[in-house]
């Protein structure tokens, strides 16, 4: 079979399989270093993904040091948090450190754009495989391929590559799905994001930077699989929450129908998967209640780069010593925070201590905060 040539046959310095926060992140750093990066994405930007697009100002520090202004490009200011049971109970205080309400559709654009002024090269193709052997990586799309010093996975929660490489939890069915879109509600808080939790899930609502409310939400498949639809969970799992019920009645769908996603895993995932540096949620997904995966994502990936800056420009290129840092380093600010995730995702989601929760919580907000510092980072300087 003839094989098409391509001009992007030198080796590079960095393949990064995945352009979302992570892969993105990544490639602005690496490129600012001034390595030679090549950067895979099947989807062209901009475009729309499951998200529920609060991102954690513990983030917003280190993106202006890479020359990427949220708030400057939109991003609107998030100061108040509310939290409710699937009966009404409800309460509400005010976050810390706080984030930005802006939409993934934006968002990974602004990034796409810096990465690409800084010379990073893009393909738009999905990645079917990635060999490593005798120090080089060979990473296979469409029928060609390309090598690389190093390669970081930023591929999301899942891909075919899992399976490729043979990760324990690409081999398991999973049993959570989201869905998202985006609603034009007429007075909905500018400085709020609200976690309204009904049975066998819970969603976010908060406000980007057109205005339009998003509303994401997790939900298990035990519950979901009982409705024929989307509309029919909304209208009768969804809306059995008042405040969400509320939001359907007096909101309008942009979107021409909610993007959805399936087999979500929260599974434990390694960090370094066959030399490869796996950032953002390929490293491990935080569950969504936190709010925080976004800034992990973008956190990772500056370890990562910093832990590649140095490998690359080590004479010896010692890999070990790349593997051995990047994983101590992610242990050490994410292991954590992705247990506690974990732990408070199956509180939330009893009704029993979920409404004890929120009782104890409404009398002494410290307990909240608590809560919410727990699964949130320092900000990153
Ligand atoms: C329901 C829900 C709500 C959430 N809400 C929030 C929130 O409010 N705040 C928050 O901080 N976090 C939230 N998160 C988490 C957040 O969305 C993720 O942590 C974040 O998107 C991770 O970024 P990433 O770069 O790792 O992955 P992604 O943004 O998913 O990017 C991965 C990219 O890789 C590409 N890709 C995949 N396979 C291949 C391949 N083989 N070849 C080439 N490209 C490939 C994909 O097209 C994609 O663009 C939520 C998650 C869920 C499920």
């Amino acid at each position: 079979m003839e094989r098409r040539i391509l001009p992007l046959l030198e080796k590079k310095d960095v393949i990064i399989v995945g352009g979302g926060l992570a892969g993105l992140t990544a490639a602005i750093a690496l490129s600012g270093f001034g390595h030679r990066i090549l950067l895979f994405e099947t989807n062209a930007y901009p475009h729309h993904k499951v998200c529920g697009e609060y991102v954690s100002n513990e983030v917003r520090p280190y993106l202006e040091h890479l020359g990427v202004d949220l708030i400057a490009a939109g991003g609107v200011s998030i100061t108040d948090f509310e939290i409710s049971t699937p009966n009404g109970n409800k309460i509400t205080t005010t976050l810390s450190l706080g984030g930005t309400g802006i939409s993934r559709f934006l968002f990974d654009e602004l990034l796409y754009n810096k990465a690409k002024s800084q010379g990073v090269e893009f393909i738009f193709a999905k990645v079917g495989n990635i060999q490593f052997a005798a120090n080089t990586f060979t990473v296979a799309s469409e029928g060609n391929t390309y090598h690389a010093t190093a390669v970081i996975g930023a591929y999301g929660k899942r891909s075919s590559l899992d399976k490729t490489l043979k990760r324990a939890f690409s081999f398991k069915k999973q049993d959570w799905l989201a869905v998202k879109a985006h609603y034009k509600h007429p007075n909905f808080a500018e400085n709020l994001v609200a976690l309204h939790n009904f049975e066998g899930g819970y969603g976010g609502l908060s406000k980007t930077e057109n205005g339009a409310v998003n509303f994401c939400y997790l939900a298990h498949y035990d519950t979901f699989k009982k409705y024929t639809d989307i509309d029919a969970f909304n209208r009768v799992v969804v809306s059995k929450n008042p405040y969400l019920r509320d939001f359907f009645e007096e909101s309008e769908p942009i979107f021409d129908k909610p993007l959805a996603i399936a087999q979500i895993s929260f599974d434990k995932k390694a960090p370094v998967v066959n030399h490869i540096i796996m950032c953002g949620d390929t490293a491990g997904l935080i569950h969504p209640l936190c709010g925080n995966g976004m800034a992990m994502a973008i956190h990772s990936a500056k370890l990562a780069s910093e832990a590649m800056h140095v490998f690359l420009n080590d004479p010896k290129k010692d890999r070990n010593k790349l593997e051995h840092e990047y994983t101590k380093r992610w242990n050490t600010f994410f292991r954590n925070r992705l247990w506690f995730g974990r732990k408070l995702q199956r509180l939330l989601l009893d009704d029993k201590w979920m409404n004890a929760g929120l009782k104890l919580a409404g009398r002494s907000k410290g307990i909240l905060n608590y809560v919410i510092s727990k699964t949130h980072g320092k900000p990153i300087l």
